[in-house]
């Protein structure tokens, strides 16, 4: 098994060659700082409204090294954020509106692949969410019986379950790959091999050179604690996956997983697969949540006892496919405001901006950020630009080794929470409860 190598998504399409390197001082209208897929659909939306605009982005690796380019490939209208939070600055209509916002924003990306010749085995497939024990089943509240979810899915202990149809299954390294081909078709440059060390109004400071722009935009969500003065803003939360061997049709049939949904639980320590175009299964999890100071991870490496997790996982949902092979495992960070919500902001005086923190629901939201970042930077006051993640201010976390020792208790009290309603509670565990509010969700 390969572990680590950037992700599976990427080995599957070439890993690529960092091209463009800053060569030297510049200048230009707006500086994207992170070549993911907030500030890839930043430029391309700024570029769309003002194609006169000179728009740069700096990317420290290549176009979709993070999480753009290891995701799980839900392309799902969650939240991205806690709707308590949300619902005290906006009240619960601000919180209608930025859901319905993100299901819109599932098919605005589907329309502009389409349109833009992006081959990403994109399919609207929706994901269908399992309970496993009783607790679960309150907690998730759906509709499908056990039977309706084995019609779907045959995930051994489910009792229950929820499909949501607004949701689409997608190759990440081919959607964010895309992306930045078309955004470098419009003349957008996209400076790769570039690493910015440090942001300040006009100014973004990189190790080829510095690079002078009235408007500069911080997109580097779960890398952002590496840039000088951001340490604490945003926790780089790990998440890891496995991928499967294709499996033969026999295996298909014996688990009856026929169609592309995407499939998640509903445990606090919760589990995300996809059913892949070349017929694997990819499942991610938690497995360790964060490294100390914030660091992360260098090729997408991980660490043994996660593969050994996610096997486990996986056997369990699927005690058919225990001696099935696992070919690549890998790991990446994504962005943990301490309020566990998005934001999206600009402030006109400095010409500074950022987007991120989705919490693990980004490939969608990263659209409707870079949407939003293109109506603040023009000015101009829309619906997007009132949604509630709009200007949302959150506060830093604590300092280590505080951070480090919170996280991990953190995340043993909801491997305690999950132990126990496995073994039969009959209700939501009260350790859960008490991780979510030293959480802050
Ligand atoms: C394993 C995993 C599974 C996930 N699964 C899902 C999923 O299924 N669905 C979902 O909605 N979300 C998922 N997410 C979250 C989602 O992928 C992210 O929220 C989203 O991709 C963030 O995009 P971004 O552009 O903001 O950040 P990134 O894609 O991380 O981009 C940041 C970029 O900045 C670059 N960079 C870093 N430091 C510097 C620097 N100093 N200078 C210049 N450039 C720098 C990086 O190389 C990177 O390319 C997952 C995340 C992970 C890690």
């Amino acid at each position: 098994m390969r572990n680590g190598g950037v992700s599976f998504w990427w080995q599957q399409v070439g890993l690529p060659v960092p091209t463009d390197r800053l060569e030297g001082d510049a200048s230009c209208d707006v500086a994207v700082v992170g070549g993911g897929l907030t500030g890839l659909w930043t430029a391309y939306y700024l570029h769309e409204a003002d194609p006169t605009l000179d728009i740069r982005v700096l990317e420290a690796e290549f176009a979709g090294f993070g999480a753009s380019g290891r995701n799980g490939g839900w392309l799902s209208s969650e939240l991205a954020g806690s709707a308590r939070t949300y619902a005290a600055v906006a009240g619960e209509d601000g919180v209608q509106r930025l859901r319905d916002a993100l299901r819109g924003t599932v098919d605005e990306v589907i329309g502009v692949a389409a349109r833009e010749g992006v081959e990403a085995d994109i399919v609207r497939s929706g994901v269908l969410t399992v309970a496993r024990s009783e607790a679960q089943r309150q907690r998730l509240g759906g509709k499908l019986t056990a039977g309706q979810v084995a019609d779907r899915v045959r995930v051994a202990g489910a009792v229950s379950g929820h499909f949501d149809p607004d949701c689409a299954r997608v190759h990440p390294a081919r959607l964010v790959s895309g992306v930045a081909r078309v955004v470098r078709e419009r003349g957008v440059r996209i400076h790769e091999g570039t690493r910015v060390t440090s942001v300040s109004p006009g100014t973004v400071v990189t190790e080829r050179g510095t690079v002078r722009a009235p408007v500069v935009l911080r997109c580097l969500e779960g890398f952002t604690a590496g840039l000088a003065g951001h340490r604490r803003d945003w926790l780089p939360m790990n998440s890891a996956i496995v991928v499967t061997a294709p499996l033969t049709d026999a295996q298909w049939g014996d688990i009856g997983w026929d169609g592309a949904e995407l499939l998640g639980d509903e445990a606090h320590a919760y589990c995300y697969a996809q059913r892949t175009a070349d017929g694997r299964i990819a499942m991610g999890g938690r497995g360790v949540p964060y490294r100390f100071g914030s660091r992360t991870d260098v090729d997408g490496r991980t660490q043994d006892r996660t593969v050994e997790q996610l096997r486990a996982t996986l056997t369990t949902l699927f005690p058919s496919l225990a001696g099935v092979r696992l070919e690549h495992a890998w790991c990446g960070v994504l962005g943990v405001p301490r309020d566990w919500s998005a934001s999206v902001a600009y402030d006109a005086a400095t010409g500074l901006g950022h987007a991120g923190g989705y919490v693990g629901s980004g490939l969608t939201a990263t659209n409707l950020a870079g949407r939003t970042l293109r109506d603040l930077v023009l000015g101009h006051d829309t619906d997007l630009t009132r949604l509630p993640w709009s200007g949302h201010r959150v506060r830093r976390w604590e300092p280590e080794p505080l951070r480090w020792a919170g996280v991990h208790a953190l995340y043993g009290l909801y491997r305690a929470a999950d132990r126990r309603e496995d073994a039969g509670l009959g209700r939501t565990s009260r350790i859960a409860r008490v991780a979510h509010r030293v959480a802050g969700r």
